[in-house]
């Protein structure tokens, strides 16, 4: 039996949110630091601003990133809200009505995602090309919890999207649970394919079946790749890959594409000894701190490898997440990937069921009561 949820009082005026709210408030669970549970607070919804939505929570799958703040293992700024990887349904929006990607006005009852980044559109890096590296980039489950903008993360029973957010309409045939990580996983791993290109008829090898490289194994086949090998150390993962369409019989050597999503200096280095001649090299995953990686600048040059680095991604990437998912998610076992659901009030049995079973991903729905559980 849970123990019922008793909100902090005043822990809104923590978060320096200075507003007077509608309503009851909004139930957020509050990330202060590392290995201590988090904070349930009830935060005042609100008043919107032009081009402004609010947007209730459906549901939000647990990151890998989300797991490594609240163990300690990457920094956080604090207080925040975390979870990133959300699925939404528009509560509000402003006067002047938000647009989706598309150019339409977005209306109370549109289920959405949204892409993780917000960028500017006008500094160098975003008319340079590359918008996920603005200089005033805000990232949504990942920003300081602060003033109005204090509902910033999926940890919550709504949240507030910014102008400018690159928000798409999400088709009804999606199921929750396959479309949440749409603006984490998979759009990440659709901006590590577009960075390099056809993979038509090529040996590629990925590293890591998470998320990612579970995905990323469902792209190469559907893109043509003539085969797909993937490297994991744990067995049912690389059970869980062949259900994705990797190949039992794993080539050892001549890739044209190596993608990284484990992280692991020394599969990298192993992995990249194994490319071929013209290889793409893709490195996705070493997203906390990590040791040096040895690198020949003679293979390189006689090897003609071309190397890339992937971190966030551009709205065309989540576009074609979306897409990916609505096109491919009945071949592929992607709803079976969240192997728990909790509410927002169980948050702290989800964050160490996932801890301690590493199950691709679990899931939190505000809206779920105790008895559904
Ligand atoms: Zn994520
Ligand atoms: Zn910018």
């Amino acid at each position: 039996m849970e123990e019922p949820i008793t909100p902090e009082p005043g822990c809104d005026e923590a978060l320096g949110s200075g507003e007077e709210g509608a309503g009851e408030g909004v139930l957020a669970a509050v990330f202060h630091e590392a290995k201590r549970p988090l904070e349930f607070c009830l935060l005042p919804q609100p008043q919107l601003q032009p081009r402004e939505t609010l947007v209730r929570v459906v549901c939000c799958t647990l990151c890998g990133s989300d797991l490594h703040t609240i163990a300690g293992r990457r920094n956080e700024w604090s207080p925040s809200i975390l979870g990133h990887e959300i699925l939404g349904v528009v509560e509000e929006v402003s006067d002047e009505p938000p647009l989706d990607l598309h150019g339409e006005p977005l209306k109370p009852g549109d289920r959405i995602t949204w892409s993780i980044c917000v960028s500017c559109g006008r500094c160098d890096r975003c008319q340079g090309g590359l918008p996920q590296k603005c200089r005033h980039l805000h990232k949504y489950g990942h920003g300081k919890a602060e003033g109005r903008f204090a509902l910033s993360g999926g940890l919550a029973e709504a949240i507030l999207l910014r102008p400018d957010s690159t928000i798409i309409k999400v088709p009804n045939e999606l199921p929750d649970h396959v479309a949440c990580p749409a603006n984490c996983a998979t759009a990440t791993v659709m901006a590590a394919f577009n960075a390099i290109g056809s993979v038509e008829g090529k040996r590629v090898l990925l590293l890591g079946a998470g998320l990612l490289g579970l995905t990323a194994v469902a792209v190469a086949k559907c893109r043509g790749a003539y085969a797909t090998t993937v490297s994991d150390p744990a067995p049912e993962r690389l059970s869980l890959a062949q259900k994705f369409g990797a190949d039992v019989c794993i080539e050892s050597s001549g890739f044209d594409v190596v993608m990284d999503f484990s992280g692991s200096v020394d599969a990298i280095e192993s992995a990249i000894e194994c490319a071929s001649i013209g290889a793409k090299i893709v490195l996705v995953g070493s997203v906390m701190k990590c040791d040096d990686m040895k690198l020949n600048p003679e293979q390189i040059i006689r090897k003609c490898w071309q190397i890339h680095g992937i971190h966030n991604y551009a709205p065309a990437d989540l576009l074609d997440a979306v897409q990916f998912l609505r096109e491919h998610h009945q071949s592929y076992p992607f709803a079976e990937l969240v192997s728990a659901e909790f509410s927002l009030e169980q948050i702290d049995h989800a964050i160490r069921y996932a801890e301690k079973n590493r199950p691709i991903r679990v899931a939190v729905r505000p809206g779920l009561s105790h008895a559904d559980h």
